[in-house]
């Protein structure tokens, strides 16, 4: 219960002010009819607020959401039914009225979690007396025999539709994908890449878990980093020898999961 309040009442994460445009650049994306020129607000805006952005928009230009007016941070996406951009949205969900997104995402896996084992217990409390029923050896009254069967095909259904969620979420985590990200790659100066932020098992789940596996259980926020610059991950063979260091990277001694970490802004500062 606990998880799901943290789910629910969490404030949604929402971009810093530095990513809002001043006034006078609104006036002047807003009278631009030229795409280029509003490109080259947008890029310089981004390069003199030293702003950390890595993803682009599919024609290389920065994610601008124009309803907001700001620029879009890594994973960031504007949720049509909140009406406002939320950092790393999953989506939005409607059982628990509000976005899946930075702030709760590890309190809606918990959720889903002690939910499932919720409903697994129940199921399998009301096993015995369901069998007993079924064999005919359950005497009681009509009341009674609609509650065994009830509970039964109630929990059945529920552990089953959220053991599916849960599952695929455990999933998306463990490639660090959110959900509209596993079906819209996230595109950067390079192209689209669905492993963009894929750090491998472990580091993925240290992002949404923290680092402290005892609040891995505990609906306390525990994850790392702002929820506005993410760590991507190098490889050096791929840097060397297919995107000819189109790619950002740097020669580090830290070689766990023979992946290098590479915080965006210094990613940024190389690209711009
Ligand atoms: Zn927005
Ligand atoms: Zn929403």
């Amino acid at each position: 219960m606990w998880s799901y309040y943290q789910t629910i009442f969490s404030p949604i994460g929402q971009p810093s002010s530095k990513f809002f445009l001043p006034l006078e650049l609104k006036h002047d994306i807003g009278h631009t009819v030229n795409p280029t020129e509003s490109r080259q607000i947008l890029d310089r805006f981004v390069r003199q607020n030293d702003l950390p952005v890595t993803m682009r928009a599919y024609d290389g230009s920065m994610r601008f959401c124009e309803k907001c007016q700001c620029v879009k941070p890594d994973r960031c996406h504007h949720c049509s039914v909140c009406g406002q951009c939320v950092l790393k949205f999953d989506h939005h969900c409607p059982w628990v009225n509000t976005c899946v997104n930075y702030r709760n995402y590890k309190f809606f896996i918990q959720f889903l979690g002690y939910a499932l084992a919720f409903c697994l217990w129940g199921f399998f409390t009301d096993m015995p007396y369901f069998i007993a029923f079924w064999q005919g050896d359950f005497a009681s009254k009509q009341a009674g025999r609609f509650h065994i069967l009830f509970m039964f095909f109630v929990t059945g259904m529920f552990a089953i539709s959220v053991s599916c969620l849960f599952f695929y979420h455990l999933y998306l985590t463990s490639k660090n994908q959110s959900t509209i990200e596993s079906f819209r790659a996230p595109v950067f100066t390079y192209g689209p890449d669905k492993n963009g932020y894929n750090l491998g098992i472990r580091r993925n789940y240290r992002e949404v878990f923290g680092s402290n596996r005892l609040l891995w259980f505990l609906p306390i926020f525990s994850a790392t980093g702002d929820g506005i610059a993410f760590p991507v991950p190098t490889y050096e063979a791929e840097a060397d020898s297919l995107l000819n260091d189109r790619r950002p990277r740097i020669d580090t001694s830290d070689s766990e999961d023979d992946i290098e970490m590479l915080p965006n802004g210094n990613a940024t500062a190389r690209l711009l």
